[in-house]
């Protein structure tokens, strides 16, 4: 096996279990490893330290796979973390047909993805040492989950940033259908495995979305960045009057249309207008519009540090939007999915729109993603969903 062996006081967040070493740290690696081969990672003064993913195009230039010198990285290996990561979501956190099976470093499987929707599963290797194993995760994941099929979504931004190409099909079992049928929180939803964005369900707002139906009996909700739908069945589900859905795609407003007719709520209970969000809420504004409820759940405004006061500002401005159009002892779900964005430093851009907008907000409830999505304690990158459930005054 090759070597890495990292600069001097570079270990400091490995000792920590932290599972990535980046290039800066690194100072030199003896053997020639290829992309997604296992390295063992020492110390300036020779000290083991782990059995790393090599990835010589990344910032990132390895991610751990064990702390252990004992354990061996192969067929096993993957199989052991795939039984313990589906073991554990089984026991505590199985009510719906959908959900995640496999949350990358969170799960000890840096890079790899993979997502249940029904009776088929959807991967996505986003690492070298996730790609290099793939034959024994696909291998592994249809023999613990006896799925009809696999189909890869590896046609994520992050590949290339690992020097993969981007892939996407059908890699085990039989082809799935069009849309696969799900369900969430009771209710029933076609998911579009294919084309549809992740995995293709935001899988990661299942608890939210069964959170709004709790709260809007009667109410008139704006779904602002609707998708196919997702929190706007979820709301007529809780008895909302009516739901107006935003989106600037046509294509998935259709599917956000089918998803509220298979849970049999007529046409007259919703609206679906394709346009741009910031857009349509100052139309809404200049129009006198207001609605009971207003969700925000924007796409990843910040995708780098350098971006981070241009979509701040894309935060602020919707949140302000909203907040004029919110009845008074309304409701407002606001998120964020942009991992760079701490969750201190969204709060504190709600509060600035509230001040802007003349409003005052209760914070009544912080939202984070799904339990299926959790946050290993020695890898804090893994939190990016953060939303407020905010009563406006
Ligand atoms: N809330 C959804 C997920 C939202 S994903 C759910 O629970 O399923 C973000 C959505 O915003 C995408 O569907 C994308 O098409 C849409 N979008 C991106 N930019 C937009 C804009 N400026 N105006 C309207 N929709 C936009």
């Amino acid at each position: 096996m090759s070597t890495l062996t990292l600069l001097p006081h570079r270990e400091t967040a490995l000792l920590r279990k932290h599972p990535w070493i980046f290039s800066g740290a690194v100072d030199k690696v003896q053997g020639t490893p290829n992309a997604g081969d296992t390295v063992e990672v020492v110390s300036a003064s020779g000290k083991w330290i782990a059995q790393a993913a090599y990835s010589p195009k990344s910032q990132i230039r390895a991610r751990v796979w064990t702390f252990d010198k004992n354990e061996s990285v192969g067929k096993d290996f993957f199989h052991q973390k795939i039984t313990a990561a589906i073991a554990w979501r089984e026991k505590y956190f199985s009510k719906n047909s959908a959900q995640r099976l496999v949350y990358g470093e969170s799960d000890g499987l840096p890079g790899l993805i993979a997502d249940r929707y029904g009776d088929f599963v959807v991967v996505q290797f986003l690492s070298t040492g996730a790609e290099r194993w793939r034959k024994e995760i696909i291998s592994a994941i249809s023999v613990i989950t006896r799925c009809k099929g696999i189909y890869e979504r590896s046609d994520s931004a992050v590949r290339e940033k690992e020097g993969l190409p981007l892939k996407t099909g059908l890699v085990a079992g039989e082809e799935p259908p069009e849309f696969i049928e799900i369900e969430e929180n009771g209710s029933r939803f076609f998911v579009d495995i294919r084309n549809g964005h992740k995995t293709g369900f935001y899988l990661d707002q299942c608890d939210n979305r069964a959170l709004l139906s709790q709260h809007v009996r009667g109410a008139t909700v704006l779904n602002c960045f609707s998708y196919t739908g997702g929190f706007s069945v979820a709301a007529l589900k809780g008895g909302a009057s009516h739901v107006t859905n935003i989106d600037s795609s046509e294509d998935v407003l259709q599917l956000a249309e089918k998803n509220l007719k298979i849970n049999e709520f007529e046409n007259s209970l919703f609206e679906n207008i394709t346009g741009d969000v910031f857009l349509q809420l100052r139309q809404f504004r200049d129009k006198g519009a207001s609605f009971d409820c207003v969700i925000l759940d924007p796409p990843k405004f910040i995708d780098s540090a350098r971006n981070l006061d241009k979509g701040a500002r894309g935060y602020k401005d919707i949140n302000l939007l909203a907040m004029k159009i919110i009845k008074p002892g309304g409701l407002l779900f606001s998120f964020s999915c942009s991992g760079l964005l701490d969750a201190a430093l969204f709060q504190k851009i709600i509060a600035d729109a509230a001040i802007d907008a003349g409003r005052e907000a209760l914070m009544a409830q912080y939202l984070t993603q799904s339990p299926d999505h959790p946050v290993l304690l020695s890898f804090p990158e893994a939190a990016y969903l953060k939303g407020l459930m905010c009563i406006v005054l």
